[in-house]
């Protein structure tokens, strides 16, 4: 096997706020793994510093290490790549996503199935919600009212940026422009236990049919996520707390989440699997997601949550934000409904013929 690492700069419509910063451009990272038979296959690193810490130069210097370790290793043994990827690159995991993800997409292009059927199979289709980012309450109400008009029926709001009440304001725009959608709302692990429980109540006084929290709290502090749970009587979704298997049933074990987000990007593909079924093994819902990503990630993540299947809460929504983005994408987007029924093999997502042409790489 071997390992191409190509740098990816794609502009966003506008800024991606969430509560602890803001991104203006996509700054990730394409990797292409060849195979001894010459297939070949595609995978993204998308780092975000405002939720991780994590830059695309960590994630550039960790895949070129990795590649010097894994150029002629047996791609066929899939299951060690997690743990092998840890140790190489234990600080960036979006590098070990792009690479796993390179990785299986080769592996079940050559083998002619699609990823979805590798990991099981179960559906072909999703039902995304789509984020209103941080911003004024005007700004919410547009958005929702743009989001209900086109069929999706859950919204998820990002929360913690600036005062309880500026967010409360904004939840009433939202459920005031889309009385029809349900909520998510994403504290990015930005707000105190008790501004939380307040917004979440607000929420359900107004009238907001609130589906889930998602991380309302510090990342390490599984009492705030209890008590939020206990207090507001909402289901809280862990994302920042959760990057492993071993948070996964840490979380379960306290009840300190009803819900985890898997992001193929924060624990790698491998990992995500085997999250899933251990968070399905301990009655926790699964929720997909992903940081600011184009449709070569957002495809894989749709493929491993089909392939596990009942993956209620899908959030695969970023390429929506990018301007031009430079991939050909075989799974489809109708308004909220994402299809992988045509992929034939692999992911389906590659970068597109021009973007790889500019760059003098072949195909
Ligand atoms: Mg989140």
């Amino acid at each position: 096997m071997d390992l191409d690492v190509l740098p990816v700069d794609i502009a966003l419509r506008e800024p991606f706020g969430i509560a602890t910063g803001a991104k203006t451009a996509a700054l990730n990272v394409f990797v292409r793994a060849t195979l001894a038979d010459g297939t070949r296959g595609w995978g993204e690193a998308a780092p975000f510093e405002a939720v991780n810490g994590e830059r695309r130069e960590v994630a550039l210097g960790a895949i070129h290490r990795a590649r010097d370790t894994l150029v002629g290793w047996d791609a066929r043994a899939w299951r060690s790549l997690g743990g092998q990827l840890r140790e190489l690159a234990p600080e960036s995991p979006s590098a070990r996503c792009a690479i796993e993800t390179a990785v299986l997409d080769a592996i079940t292009r050559s083998l002619g199935i699609s990823l979805a059927t590798f990991f099981g199979g179960l559906e072909t289709e999703l039902f995304s919600d789509l984020t209103i980012t941080t911003g004024t309450a005007a700004r919410a109400r547009e958005s929702a009212f743009s989001i209900a008009r086109q069929g999706y029926r859950t919204i998820k709001l990002k929360v913690g940026g600036s005062s309880v009440a500026d967010d409360v304001a904004r939840i009433r725009a939202v459920i005031e422009a889309a009385p029809s959608c349900s909520l998510v709302l994403d504290g990015n692990a930005a707000l105190t236990q008790e501004d939380a429980v307040a917004i979440a109540l607000e929420c359900k006084t107004m009238g907001g049919e609130l589906a889930l929290f998602e991380q309302p709290c510090a990342r390490e502090d599984d009492d705030a996520a209890i008590f939020v749970h206990d207090r507001a009587r909402v289901l809280v979704c862990a994302d920042e707390s959760v990057g492993s298997v071993k948070d996964v049933a840490r979380l379960a074990r306290k009840g300190a989440a009803q819900a985890i987000n898997l992001k193929i990007t924060k624990s790698g593909v491998v990992e995500c699997y085997d999250m899933a079924c251990v968070a399905r093994a301990h009655g926790l819902g699964l929720m997909v997601g992903g940081m600011v990503e184009s449709s070569m990630a957002m495809s894989a993540s749709a493929h491993l949550a089909c392939g596990v299947g009942g993956v209620e809460f899908v959030d695969l929504d970023t390429p929506l934000w990018l301007v031009d983005e430079p991939v050909v994408a075989e799974m489809t987007r109708e308004g909220p409904r994402l299809s992988i029924a045509k992929v034939r093999a692999g992911h389906g997502a590659r970068p597109s013929d021009a973007w790889l042409a500019e760059r003098r790489v072949e195909p």
